[in-house]
Order: C-alpha cells, then structure tokens, then sequence
C-alpha cells in the first residue's frame, strides 16, 4: 500500500465557502495518522501538459494555464494557481497507478482537485482535469490491455463516460444518484460504436442504500469485471453517496462503502496482480468521508478501523427494479 499526497493540494480554494474545500483533505489526513495509516506517502512532481494532452485539447489546457481568474460554470472557478494544483493531481492519480504497476500493491491517490466530471474541452462540478481518464489513458499507453473503472461517487461520471463511450479497451462502471447533478448517466447507454456494452449506468433514486448496492455489486458489477479481465483497476471514491453527505441523497453507510472497496480489493488480487488505484472524487460531510478513506487504506493494510456512521438506511433494495433492468440491457453483452 502507498498513499499520494501532495501538499500543494491545500492551496486548492475556489472560495471560503465552497463545499470542495481543502478541509475534506485535512480531516482524510488527520484520521489517517490517528489510525497509524499515514505512512509510505509520495508526493509527485509537476504535472506535464504531454500527460494532461492524453485526454484534454490544447485549447482547453491552454485556457485553464492562462485564463487568470475566470469561471468554467457557476460552482467551477479558475484562478491563478488552478493550472498547476489540477495538474499536479491528474500526475498524482497518474504516479499512484504506475507505482501500482511496478509494485503490484493497492495505492490510493488523495487527488484534488477531483476529475470526473471534466471532458476533453470543459471542466464542470469542481472538475478541471480527468484524473482517473488520464490514468487510464497512460496505462492504455504504456502497454495494458484493458482498464477498468468503477466510479463509486454519488454524481455521475460524465466526463470519463464521453472520453471512453466508443473505447472497448476502457470499462466505465458508475453507480449514481438519478435526477442530480449532472444530469447524465441513463441506464440505457451501454456506449457507442465499438465501446458498445463498456459502458453501464446504475442511476439509483433518493433513499437507496446498503441493501441496493449489495445487489448492485453481486449481480452486476463483480460479473462484469470478472468476464471483462481488466490488467487493472482504476476507482473513483466519491463518499457523497454517504447518508451523511448535504449534497445529494443516497443513504450508503461507511460498512457498505467498504464492502464495496473489500470486494474490488478482492478482485485485484484474485485477477489483476493486485493492480488496483483508488482515487478521491467527491464527499463532503468531513467525518464521514474521513473514517471511510481511512477504512479503505486500512482494508488495503488489514487494518481494521472502527466506524461510528453505520446505520443502514436501505434494508428494503429500494432500487432493486433499477439494478434489474441495469442487468436486463447489460446482458446483452455480458452473461449476468
Ligand atoms: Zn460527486
């Protein structure tokens, strides 16, 4: 196991009162040290533009390096330092998985700020590089196979499903709260062209919780990633689908996010040389982003941390119906 972290993230502050705040970092760093987890920490150096070229326009790299102080979208602001922190944490995904590789050990990247909602040309909701497509992006590159990604925040992955939707080489998993922000991910795209049935959707309505995504794991995405043999795994932790999180509404208890994290670990080890990255997206209730990035580190070390935001909220399936017809279009192209 080994953590990238880099302190320039700190300086990462849209305004004093933006929900992606440098906070969420401090209350990950701090629970990690209580818990006796920070420990093997790499920082990475300068992200380059050739690295950030893999998935994102001249242009639109350009504009983010020059523009000054500037907006992207209403809740996605440019100021003069963004250019070099975003960059530096698209390198940090980008080291973590590569260190992966050589080592064939779990790494986490503590990246801010996140990627998932940025596209070739845009950066939106507090995106402004594609940390986990670049990544995915230079493993393709430096000779794997095929990557998968499984992205576990609670807002769908916008930009990484349009960067992938025609690529068969790519797998892009996302489960997600339906009817938010952004507004993508509808059960019925599977990808386009040759990235036909690499790409599902599991948009889930308010409420749905442990019990749902229980299901969702068994039935869909453990089955998907076995038969798809990914040389890797690439994660985007979000923990705002935490029933503690203020912006959004899916109820996953800090137990059900490690479960999660417990059986993608598994996964690795069993079929990819233990090559698997998470990477930090979204979650901005502190404590409980906090204790699960902790138990996630700690599930990579087999240490045990005790959780206190553990009641479950979903015990019914609530979104068994979704999880079915998710099932129903995907097994067209995969045996469920
Ligand atoms: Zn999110």
């Amino acid at each position: 196991m080994a953590i990238f972290f880099n302190e320039e993230f700190y300086g990462h502050v849209q305004d004093p009162f933006h929900p992606e705040s440098p906070e969420r970092l401090r209350g990950i760093v701090q629970k990690l040290k209580a818990h006796d987890l920070w420990k093997d920490v790499r920082p990475s150096k300068t992200g380059h533009k050739d690295m950030l070229k893999l998935v994102h326009e001249e242009d639109y790299i350009e504009f983010i390096e020059t523009c000054g102080e500037c907006s992207l979208t209403m809740d996605t602001r440019v100021h003069h330092e963004t250019y070099g922190i975003a960059a530096l944490s698209a390198q940090c995904a980008v080291d973590a998985a590569v260190y992966s590789k050589e080592h064939k050990r779990a790494t986490f990247a503590l990246t801010r700020p996140p990627g998932h909602h940025s596209g070739p040309n845009y950066g939106m909701g507090f995106c402004y590089f594609n940390n986990i497509a670049i990544t995915a992006r230079r493993l393709r590159k430096d000779g794997d196979g095929r990557v998968a990604i499984v992205d576990m925040d609670v807002h769908h992955g916008n930009g990484t499903e349009q960067v992938f939707a025609a690529d068969p080489t790519v797998l892009y998993i996302s489960t997600h709260q339906t009817g938010i922000f952004p507004g993508t991910g509808s059960l019925d795209f599977l990808g386009k062209g040759d990235g036909q049935g690499f790409n599902i959707n599991v948009p889930l309505a308010s409420g749905c919780g442990d019990s749902t995504f229980d299901l969702a794991y068994k039935s869909l995405v453990n089955p998907v990633l076995e038969q798809f043999r990914p040389d890797a795994v690439l994660v985007s932790v979000g923990v705002d689908n935490h029933y503690r999180d203020p912006l959004a509404s899916l109820s996953l208890s800090s137990d059900g996010h490690l479960r999660q994290a417990r059986q993608l670990l598994d996964f690795a080890k069993r079929n990819c040389g233990g090559r698997i990255t998470f990477m930090l997206e979204g979650g901005y209730d502190i404590p409980s982003l906090s204790e699960v990035v902790a138990g996630m580190v700690g599930a990579m070390e087999g240490v045990e941390v005790p959780l206190e935001f553990t009641d479950i909220v979903d015990n019914s399936c609530l979104g068994r119906g979704t999880v079915e017809r998710c099932m129903r279009n995907a097994s067209e192209y995969w045996d469920l």
